[in-house]
């Protein structure tokens, strides 16, 4: 079967690379993908954005099934236009995408549900916005409602950065229509994991834990990113944790979605805040919903899963993902980015990456997928922010950790810029 991926991060290079091993995968389209499809067999990178396009090429080209990677295509309602079409594909609708286009959707509906999540208020108005701020103090938290790349989160420690963020998303227009409303929540504390599923509508399949690094320097300090690094399983998950969000937010969240008339089918991330005390009573809380899976933390958990992901999709796409179980590699997966000079800022881009083949490991135990990347007159080079993701597994995380920065280490590009201490939560456990 042919497939169409859309999207060109290291999620997207992630989700080819496993969906190829599929015996029944002869080719994959990638729309647009990076340098690295470009260099995969039985890979084709095609130029198509808009649903329109991506309809048409998925037509022409006999494609039997899509899977759409980030958000954006989502929220511009390509699953909308291939189920109108007849064509297959898995993602949400742009309806049911709402859990994340609008921050300020995601927690009506948590209120309305019953789901765990901080306190808030939502503001068009910079005045009242202003006067809610000096009421609450800080630390707390000021949102974009609609996407913003990675760019819409102010955690204030100061009330005077929360009028700050104000001012620049609802009084300088910083962020354009999506920060024309804001959310204004509790600042939550604790340790961040990422629990991500797939769903069919009806029935929830979880997939491996994982956790990501926001932060763009060691020891979580710097400025929020769009993830630096992340490892699979999470053991902040335990199964008692893992348990607990099942019940008291995926559930409840897909469940609340078909009640409210929308099928929820796709991807579904939640980054759960998980507090102090005991896994039977310790607080969790929802910080966020994302609509597909997230990059980085799709590069471990891709090269935990054992199972045919094809078999999944398709299982999820026809509604009978109740009959799918997952098997994963028991061993840790650990993926450290390797960011452009500049990140998260303006970027340097246009360098040659050198060191990739040296380090190509037959064994797939050590894979570095590619995100801001381009095939230049035979050579790969950066091209934007986030460039590589150098993912491996290992016995321990310290194996995983060992084996990634040995590779890391040997591949190089000017300006190259990345964490040292992905892990560090799971390693001081
Ligand atoms: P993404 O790039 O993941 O889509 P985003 O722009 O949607 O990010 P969020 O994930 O909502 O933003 O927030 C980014 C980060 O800000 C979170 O991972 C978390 O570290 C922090 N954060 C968000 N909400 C809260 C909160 N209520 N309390 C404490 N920290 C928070």
């Amino acid at each position: 079967m042919k497939l169409l991926v859309i999207g060109s991060g290291g999620r997207e290079h992630a989700l080819t690379w496993r969906l190829l091993k599929s015996p029944r995968v002869s080719h994959v389209l990638v729309a647009p993908g990076n340098g690295g499809t470009a260099t995969m067999d039985n890979v084709t990178n095609v130029d198509a954005h808009t649903p329109q396009e991506l309809v048409e090429l998925a037509r022409r080209e006999n494609v039997g099934l899509t899977v759409v990677g980030p958000e954006a295509p989502l929220a511009a309602g390509v699953v909308d236009a291939f189920e109108a079409a007849g064509l297959p594909i898995f993602g949400p609708t742009r309806a049911a995408a709402q859990l994340e286009s609008s921050k300020d959707f995601a927690k009506q509906f948590m209120l309305r549900h019953g789901i765990p999540t901080a306190a808030y208020e939502t503001f068009t108005d910079p005045v009242k916005a202003h006067a809610y701020i000096d009421e609450q103090g800080a630390p707390i938290v000021i949102k974009a409602d609609g996407l913003a790349a990675g760019k819409g989160v102010v955690v204030a420690t100061t009330v005077q950065e929360a009028h700050d963020a104000v001012q620049a998303m609802l009084g300088d227009s910083s962020l354009g229509q999506a920060g024309a409303r804001v959310v204004i929540e509790a600042c939550l504390t604790g340790e961040e994991a990422s629990f991500i599923v797939m769903a069919d509508g009806k029935h929830i399949l979880p997939l491996a834990s994982s956790q990501d690094h926001k932060r763009l320097l060691d020891g979580d300090q710097g400025p929020n990113t769009g993830g630096m690094g992340a490892y699979s399983p999470a053991p902040v998950v335990s199964p008692v944790l893992h348990e607990r969000i099942m019940k008291e937010v995926i559930e409840p969240t897909i469940a609340g979605m078909a009640a409210d008339g929308i099928s929820y089918r796709g991807f579904l991330y939640a980054g759960v805040m998980i507090g102090d005390g005991d896994d039977e009573t310790r607080p969790i809380g929802v910080l966020e919903f994302n609509c597909r899976m997230g990059d980085p933390e799709t590069q471990p958990i891709m090269m935990r899963l054992q199972s045919d992901l094809l078999d999944a999709v398709q299982a999820a796409v026809a509604g009978t993902l109740d009959q799918i179980s997952l098997q994963w590699d028991p061993r840790t997966a650990l993926g450290v980015v390797m960011a452009s000079a500049g990140y998260p800022g303006k970027v340097r881009t246009g360098d040659v990456i050198h060191g990739l083949r040296e380090v190509m490991d037959a064994r797939d135990e050590m894979v570095v997928f590619h995100a801001g990347t381009a095939l230049v007159d035979g050579n790969v080079q950066t091209s934007s922010g986030r460039v590589l993701c150098v993912t491996a597994l290992g016995d321990s995380v310290q194996a995983a950790r060992e084996r990634a920065y040995t590779a890391l280490e040997r591949i190089s590009f000017e300006g190259a810029q990345y964490r040292k201490d992905i892990a560090w939560r799971a390693i001081k456990r």
